[in-house]
């Protein structure tokens, strides 16, 4: 073998690059596979910023690639966690209607969840009252979850990187400025250096589909950053949440609403989030850090056509979701499941996080599937947001299937 070949370059060490990283290996053990990734260390966006919670699959429309991974890669991140004693809280999850006329979804999310494989569960007034006392139903029903659980995505991250690195996996880190020439399959590295290759995954993340216009793949795309912000419970304010706890969503906008989640510590932190506001850059974490002020701009303006058009229901988005990020408005939602919080028993986290939604210019919609889509000796993985995570390793195997990697000729 050439030094500067190898079989497949990943870019990103997010958990969805490690995870195909991983299966590639299982797969095909000879493959020789580098991942590049532009921070210095990895972990440092959505997978770990995120609420580690291990989706059960109750949300997924049957037919969408996100059902069909949803399960079976919970199932298999949590195996893979108990088989390396990684922490993991088996706590479950309740769903309530915040108001009388979301009880009928109840029924939706129950169909939905077991036409994916999730076990799901009727709870009625009584039984959440025992289970969940301080919790409230607004119609006297409730769904419970309980193979729903939560881990510490920064434990897996780590972990996964070692077991790769010692199965021969190179991971070039603080690889930020490189540039690629798809015809000749073949990077320049910002060390001066270059590397050819077989094949190419795109697992960028937030950075996706500027990945993929570099391959002049899904140019109608963009990645639309909404922050996730979080407070928390504080430790001594006497509410008790063993579980997590969520509102109905509305099926019709990506985001699943302020929920409480408790850690996988020892001793469980109760966050309460994500909210899910526009962001000013893809990587605004905080102030102005990371600010792209024209970007903001096109989005700005794509959201407030996409809110007079009302596509999708994005005004009730707006109306429900877009100012949670107020701390009175983020009460008031956390009240509907949990009357009894009052404003001192909440804290802000440190936990921020960047969900990214894939929009359409062509057909004016959000994207709420993942997408890979083929470019030249490539693989772009353009959608990967939430239960990316907690999918990770059937999520990879749908990519690895599409890619066709193991019959192409590298
Ligand atoms: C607030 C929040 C809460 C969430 N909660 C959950 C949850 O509870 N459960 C769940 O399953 N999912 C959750 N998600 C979604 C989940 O975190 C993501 O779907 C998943 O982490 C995506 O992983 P990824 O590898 O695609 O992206 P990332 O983790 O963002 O990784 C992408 C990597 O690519 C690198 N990169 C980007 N551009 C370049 C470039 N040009 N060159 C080289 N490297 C580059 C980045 O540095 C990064 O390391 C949540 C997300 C957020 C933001």
């Amino acid at each position: 073998m050439n030094p500067s070949f190898t079989d497949v370059v990943i870019i990103g060490g997010g958990m969805v690059g490690l995870a195909v990283a991983h299966q590639l290996l299982e797969r095909s053990p000879g493959r020789t596979i580098v991942i590049l990734d532009k921070e210095k260390t990895l972990g440092r966006h959505s997978s770990g910023r995120n609420s580690g919670v291990l989706h059960a699959g109750i949300y997924y429309k049957p037919g969408t690639i996100k059902a069909h991974v949803c399960v079976s890669g919970s199932h298999r991140l949590r195996a893979w966690c108990e088989q390396r004693g990684l922490p993991i809280n088996a706590c479950g999850k309740v769903i309530v209607p915040q108001r009388p006329e979301l009880d009928g979804q109840l029924d939706v999310l129950a169909e939905r969840g077991r036409a994916n494989g999730a076990i799901v569960e009727f709870w009625d007034a009584k039984e959440l009252k025992r289970k969940l006392p301080v919790a409230l139903t607004s119609s006297g029903r409730a769904l419970w979850s309980p193979t729903t659980a939560v881990v510490k995505p920064a434990l897996i991250l780590q972990r996964l990187q070692q077991e790769l690195q010692e199965r021969g996996v190179h991971i070039l880190t603080g690889c930020l400025n490189w540039d690629v020439d798809p015809d000749r399959r073949c990077l320049e590295l910002p060390n001066g250096g270059s590397m050819s290759y077989g094949h190419l995954i795109n697992c960028s993340g937030l950075q996706a589909d500027r990945v993929a216009h570099k391959f002049e793949v899904g140019l109608s795309y963009r990645l639309l950053p909404f922050k996730g912000l979080y407070w928390q419970l504080k430790k001594d304010c006497g509410i008790q949440i063993p579980t997590n706890l969520y509102p109905v969503p509305d099926l019709d906008i990506p985001f699943l609403g302020v929920h409480f989640t408790p850690s996988a510590d020892p001793e469980p932190v109760v966050s309460i989030g994500p909210t899910a506001t526009l962001a000013l850059g893809r990587e605004n974490y905080r102030g102005l850090e990371g600010l792209e002020a024209i970007m903001t701009a096109n989005n700005v303006l794509t959201l407030a056509n996409q809110y007079i058009r009302n596509k999708g229901g994005f005004r009730r988005y707006v109306h429900e979701q877009a100012f949670l990020a107020l701390p009175p408005l983020l009460l008031s939602a956390a009240r509907e499941l949990i009357p009894s919080v009052r404003a001192t028993d909440i804290e802000p986290s440190q936990k921020v996080g960047i969900r990214s939604q894939l929009f359409d210019r062509d057909t004016g919609k959000l994207h709420d599937d993942f997408i890979c889509m083929p470019g030249p000796n490539s693989t772009h993985v353009l959608n990967a947001i939430s239960p990316a995570f907690t999918a990770s390793f059937a999520l990879a195997d749908e990519i690895l299937d599409r890619t066709c990697l193991l019959e192409a000729k590298t």
